[in-house]
């Protein structure tokens, strides 16, 4: 068996987590290892942001039960900052703007912390705008600073090539995305799957991000937890037959407050 301490893993196990004391994630088990794509599926409220705020350490989300550690570190003792020093990375589905900050200073930080050379970092900048069509002038804003819906994924995008982190999770990374900004990232985060070995775990609402994508596996999150795990052709029958369908007739009720609609369109947001 492989040595906990040296194992190459981001490793989640029987993760319970709630917010506003409500439980939200009721078991999440999952190993992405280096190179993989782990795609996370789920309606909407079925506790992937949550997922993905829990791994970072957002502030709020107090975690119950179960464990999460990278390369043998345990996350849940660190702060968000030493979680991204420790080599997790995380695309947010709503990007945040930080008025003030410097794209550009910011990743300068973010190698320094990561004992990475500095002055590298404006050239790694240019190289990784061209390869995704980000537009160069846009560097120079201040972090997300007005940027558009897409503009800000791509913006994401940059920041995890430029980092170059071991594990990234990415939240609807595809949302807001024109179909040629899609294949942009999405070859751009599978180029780093195999020039880096970044492992990712992609949640998405959309088979389309799996296109170009290639996903190793494909996890169906309901109710805060995993229901179902299979390869890339899960994704396939998400889209045919949608989460009822593919979860069979009488899915759980989730134990969100929301109920997380199951009804004819599963991407309705019952609290809108
Ligand atoms: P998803 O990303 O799958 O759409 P979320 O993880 O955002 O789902 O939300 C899961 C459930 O947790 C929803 O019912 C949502 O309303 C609830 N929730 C998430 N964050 C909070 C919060 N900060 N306060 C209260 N409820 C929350
Ligand atoms: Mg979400």
């Amino acid at each position: 068996m492989a040595d906990p301490a040296t194992e190459r893993v981001l490793r989640i196990e029987g993760l319970c987590a709630r917010v506003a004391d409500i439980d939200i994630l009721t078991g999440i088990d999952l190993e992405v290892r280096p190179g993989e794509v782990h795609a996370v599926m789920g309606p909407n409220g079925s506790g992937k942001s949550t997922l993905a705020h829990v791994l970072m350490g957002r502030p709020g989300y107090e975690v119950t039960a179960g464990s999460i550690s990278l390369d043998g570190v345990d996350l849940l003792e660190l702060e968000p900052w030493e979680r991204a020093q420790a080599g997790l990375f995380l695309a947010m589905q709503h990007p945040t703007e930080v008025h003030g900050v410097g794209l550009e200073s910011m990743l300068v930080e973010a190698a320094r912390a990561g004992g990475r050379d500095t002055d590298s970092v404006r050239a790694a900048m240019l190289v990784e705008a061209a390869r995704i069509g980000f537009d160069e002038k846009l560097l120079d804003r201040h972090v997300n600073a007005d940027l558009s819906g897409g503009e800000k994924k791509r913006n994401e995008t940059l920041q995890l090539a430029v980092i170059g982190p071991r594990y990234a999770v990415l939240d609807e990374i595809d949302s807001g995305l024109d179909v040629d900004a899609l294949a942009a990232v999405s070859r751009r985060v599978q180029d780093a799957t195999r020039e880096s070995g970044l492992g990712v775990l992609a949640i998405t609402h959309f088979s389309r991000l799996l296109e170009v994508l290639e996903a190793d596996t494909v996890h169906v999150l309901y109710g805060g937890r995993i229901r179902l795990t299979g390869g890339p052709e899960l994704s396939e029958r998400l889209e045919a037959e949608g989460y009822a369908g593919v979860l069979g007739e009488t899915p759980e009720p989730a134990p969100a407050p929301s109920g997380a609609g199951f009804g004819d369109d599963p991407f309705t947001d019952p609290l809108g």
